[in-house]
């Protein structure tokens, strides 16, 4: 029988995605009987280290890309809108409230409140935030300049002082957002969602009460009418995005605007960070953006969360969490089993002589450098699949030349994927994408495969490349600029309250330094929308809902949606386009542009299907996508006519 799916949870947690994953029929990675990369699936709270992205295995994913702290950590992300704002020109990034950095920011900030003080406006509010705090933690809110006390770095930022109010509650929306790849860039937002909110009415004049200016769970849930019935928002401090869009539904709003803007941000907050966050294909992440909607119906980007909390306080958590870690998985397209990893395993056993003839002219498996011997002599003894019953063979006395596990392992890895990895002809590769190459500098067919598989910054595929060819850089590969900062980033989830460790380690940007330009690219048409595909043999993936998942001049279209899940970006051909290759920022830019002041125009109705159907050789059907935020998402097709 066909081993189960194995996944691996740091720190014991989230406890939730222990229970989906076992409802799946997954098996929990046993540190005492399991290999150290006997694993499909790892999942942190906190950043993993440079060392765990090299090392990954072709069956291995993880749950945070390299290098997000560029949006998750407070200060990181105003320096990244505020670059992105003063470079693209554009009225598209006004969604985040003016925010200084302090102590640097000091004069300037000081120069901004003098001058709204002298202009004698309306009253101007503060926030202050310590950037490496979440769930609240630290926050006030002030109006007078001499309120403002720091002891550590924070950020000041303008307060959104008329929020929209639920019956005088303030409340605050929580988006998640998937990113599938950032190599292409491919989002999906997930259509359930949280609504938060803070369990005292909102008054200005009372800005010390944080429990009707804040609208963390955390905070609220030791409030003091947390349990009370209150008028309309009832009991607790959350409903879902369901019971949010019913709300809408009775007010007189322009529905569609409020979703399009809303996605706009989670486009153009990635937008900011994705050409320096290294490819790394089998990565999958979940991001909590946190969005204020103000009296005008404009949505305010808040922060994003990094580690999204997964903890059940409420039944809006349970309906909305589970199905959200469910349709997340589905989203990472794996299959009911995984043979690659069971038969790497099976092979070391059976092809034992072998390896030893090679030895000398074994290739190195990234990963497996870690292999802790003696986990060896622990290992699985207790486990039913056939493997595992084989496995003791392999530290017989009589193992010729002395050969131990982890290069058994290695060369065994080698030969499988040799044979079951589908041939590629590398000279096609980069014949076609215009380079000279240096064709003495022979590799081997399982080096090639490796590096189609591990991506382009697997160590093979970079010193490999490197030695080869490329004599100029993508500019954004060589800059690591603020990738050295301390990784501690915004992330809510109470079960992972230690902040990331600082690996001593080098940053992963400055390994990948090398990888020429056109390696990122490296697999990105057709394959590249899924993850790199766990060899199923017989085995059907499961659940994953192909609608949409065309081709566009030969170029893959990830589906509309998974599950819950619907795709955002990239939204039409034009983006699709421009993310494939060195990503446009400008064209992507102008596209969402125009998508939003179609959708913004005066008297602008939802089309019927008949007239869609009209248009049909006008427009690049091949490519639909769903406006992701009403009820039933319309099709973008539906919403305007195609300029
Ligand atoms: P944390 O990471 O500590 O949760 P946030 O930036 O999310 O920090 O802020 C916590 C809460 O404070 C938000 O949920 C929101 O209710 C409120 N808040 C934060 N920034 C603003 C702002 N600029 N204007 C109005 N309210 C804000």
């Amino acid at each position: 029988m066909a081993a189960s799916l194995v996944f691996r949870l740091h720190d014991r947690g989230p406890e939730l995605v222990r229970e989906v994953l076992l409802e799946r029929g997954w098996e929990e990675y046993d540190e005492e009987h399991q290999a150290e990369e006997d694993w499909n699936l790892y999942w942190r709270g906190s950043a993993f280290c440079n060392s765990e992205y090299h090392n990954l295995l072709p069956w291995q994913r993880l749950n945070h890309h390299p290098k997000t702290v560029g949006i998750t950590r407070k200060d990181c992300l105003a320096r990244n809108l505020r670059r992105m704002r003063a470079t693209s020109g554009s009225s598209l990034y006004d969604f985040s409230p003016t925010a200084f950095i302090l102590p640097n920011d000091y004069t300037r900030f000081l120069a901004e409140y003098n001058r709204l003080h002298l202009a004698r406006g309306p009253a101007v509010y503060w926030i202050c935030k310590p950037v490496d705090l979440s769930r609240g933690r630290g926050i006030f809110i002030f109006e007078n300049i001499k309120d403002l006390v720091y002891d550590c770095s924070v950020i000041v930022q303008r307060y959104i002082s008329k929020p929209l109010l639920i019956s005088g509650y303030k409340f605050d929306l929580r988006i998640y957002v998937c990113v599938r790849s950032f190599h292409p860039l491919t989002v999906y937002i997930h259509q359930e969602g949280l609504v938060r909110f803070s369990t005292e009415k909102y008054n200005l004049s009372s800005l010390h009460n944080l429990y009707a200016h804040l609208t963390n769970t955390s905070i609220n849930k030791f409030g003091p009418f947390y349990k009370t019935e209150k008028e309309r928002v009832g009991q607790g401090c959350k409903w879902t995005m369901s019971k949010f869009r019913h709300f809408l539904h009775s007010q007189d709003i322009t529905e569609l605007l409020l979703w399009q803007r809303i996605n706009n941000i989670v486009t153009l907050t990635l937008l900011t960070i994705a050409p320096s966050v290294p490819s790394c294909p089998n990565c999958v992440e979940l991001f909590g953006f946190d969005i204020l909607v103000d009296v005008n119906f404009k949505p305010w980007l808040l922060e994003v969360n990094y580690s999204p909390a997964l903890t059940l306080d409420c039944q809006a958590d349970i309906t909305v969490k589970k199905r959200l870690i469910n349709d997340l998985i589905d989203l990472m397209n794996y299959t009911l089993s995984d043979s690659l990893r069971e038969r790497a395993y099976q092979r070391q056993v059976c092809r034992q002589p072998c390896f030893h003839a090679n030895h000398r002219s074994r290739v190195s498996i990234p990963g497996l450098s870690k292999v802790n011997e003696s986990k060896y002599q622990k290992r699985r003894i207790g486990r039913q699949s056939s493997q595992t019953r084989m496995l003791p063979l392999l530290r017989t006395p009589r193992q010729p030349e002395k050969m131990n596990h982890k290069e058994s392992r290695q060369r065994a890895l080698a030969t499988d994927y040799q044979r079951h990895l589908p041939p590629v002809n590398l000279n096609k590769i980069y014949a076609a994408r215009g380079r000279i190459i240096n064709t003495t500098a022979t590799k081997t067919h399982t080096n090639k495969t490796l590096n189609l598989i591990l991506g382009p910054h697997s160590r093979t595929n970079v010193s490999d490349v490197n030695r080869q060819t490329i004599p100029a850089l993508a500019p954004w590969v060589m800059d690591n600029r603020s990738l050295h900062v301390s990784e501690v980033t915004n992330h809510d989830d109470t079960e992972t309250e230690a902040e990331m460790e600082l690996s001593g380690e080098t940053d992963v940007s400055s390994s990948i330094h090398d990888i020429p330009q056109w390696g990122l690219g490296f697999g990105r048409s057709a394959e590249s929308w899924r993850l790199p595909h766990i060899h199923s043999g017989s085995h059907r993936p499961v659940q994953i809902p192909l609608e949409g998942n065309t081709a566009l001049n030969g170029q893959n279209v990830p589906p509309l949606r998974v599950g819950d899940f619907i795709r955002t970006f990239p939204f039409n051909a034009a983006t699709l386009r421009a993310s494939q290759h060195q990503l446009d920022v400008k064209i992507i830019l102008q596209e969402l542009h125009k998508l939003t002041s179609q959708l913004a125009a005066p008297g602008k109705k939802m089309r019927r299907e008949e007239e869609v159907k009209k248009d049909v050789l006008n427009v690049e059907q091949d490519f639909d996508s769903l406006l992701w935020g009403p009820k039933d998402p319309p099709l973008l097709s539906q919403c305007f006519r195609p300029a």
